[in-house]
């Protein structure tokens, strides 16, 4: 059993208010737009994105791949970060299932996407290419380190998007992270987008769910894709009255993580064969330099005594910081690590 889950903020437990307020939740037919609560969270997302309307959708991957399908045709193009979720982890289901080629552009250590090659990858009107549709940026940025895009960044690229006829769409599934670390208001990254996903299900610890939003014609659309994909759900208010208390009452604590991952990256810098990655939100990646260990072992070992982490690559680990983690569960991972590294 781990103690200490760090491995993703997917891990997170609903709240006890969530849990009430799921055992309390009116329901109804949501394929039929009848489900009260659905609508409830559905219009508290677009209001706080600054959108016209919400959906929700099962999972953060399937609200990605809603978007996408709503924005394109078939032979449509959507630009897109080399290190991206879209990209890495989503089995291209955009070009699996809505014939939908991904066009990759490098992501900078920062997460965003440069400008010029932004620009540089928006294709011609010409009859040997596919059609440029949409950039997708990512907010805040998984592999990056959870590095967050500024309100000025994604203006800029909203800019160019529009001034060349495409879309800009935000995988924001960590976008209130992005928020709250700049202490902006939400609506900042998503004024310049014509659609935004985020996860509930992440650090704001619902059990279950993601929403998209964006026009009221756009998310008209994406209702109907997300039903061929078989995401349309009958009585699913149970999962968005967790939905609410997510956006509610769970969004200002995200401070408390981002607190959490700082002073695990300090505690982290003082031990020995362990090299910290920058860290901006809830997302702390370190190397492993040390000569017992590599980073699958060390995940291992720190299993073995109860807490949780992600080996990624030969010698790079995740921890991610969310709310199931006190700053004593903080300390405790540092002085097993301590206990491990310098035996
Ligand atoms: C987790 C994540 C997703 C997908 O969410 P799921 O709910 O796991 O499908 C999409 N984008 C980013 C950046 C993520 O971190």
């Amino acid at each position: 059993m781990l103690r200490i889950d760090l491995r993703s903020d997917t891990v997170t437990q609903p709240t006890p208010e969530m849990r009430e307020a799921m055992a309390r939740a009116r329901v109804g037919d949501d394929v039929f737009g009848e489900d009260p609560t659905v609508n409830e969270l559905e219009a508290l997302a677009a209001s706080m994105l600054g959108k016209e309307a919400g959906l929700l959708v099962t999972s953060g991957t399937q609200g990605n791949l809603v978007s996408l399908m709503a924005h394109c045709n078939r032979g449509d193009e959507v630009i897109m970060g080399h290190d991206s979720h879209t990209y890495n982890y989503e089995q291209l289901g955009a070009a699996v299932l809505g014939g939908i080629g991904p066009r990759v552009v490098p992501n900078q250590p920062d997460g965003t996407m440069r400008l010029a090659d932004i620009e540089a990858a928006i294709m011609p009107d010409n009859v040997h290419f596919g059609i440029s549709r949409v950039v997708s940026l990512e907010n805040t940025h998984n592999r990056c380190g959870g590095a967050y895009l500024t309100p000025e960044y994604t203006d800029a690229v909203a800019d160019l998007a529009h001034a060349h006829g495409l879309k800009l769409h935000i995988d924001g599934a960590r976008i209130f992270n992005a928020a709250v670390a700049q202490g902006v208001d939400v609506k900042a990254l998503t004024r310049g987008a014509d659609s935004v996903t985020f996860c509930l299900s992440k650090g704001l610890s619902a059990p279950v769910g993601s929403v998209v939003v964006g026009s009221a014609s756009f998310i008209k659309r994406a209702r109907r894709v997300r039903k061929v994909l078989g995401g349309g759900m009958r009585q699913a208010g149970v999962i968005a009255a967790a939905g609410i208390v997510a956006l509610t009452q769970m969004v200002d604590r995200l401070a408390e993580d981002h607190a959490h991952a700082r002073r695990l990256a300090q505690g982290l810098a003082a031990l020995p064969g362990i090299e910290p990655e920058p860290v901006h939100t809830n997302i702390v990646y370190f190397r492993v330099r040390h000569p017992f260990y590599t980073a699958q072992t060390l995940q291992e070992a720190l299993q073995k005594q109860g807490v949780g982490v992600l080996a990624l690559g030969a010698d790079r680990i995740r921890a991610v910081t969310h709310y199931g983690i006190t700053a004593a569960d903080i300390e405790d991972t540092l002085a097993i690590l301590q206990g491990l590294l310098c035996k």
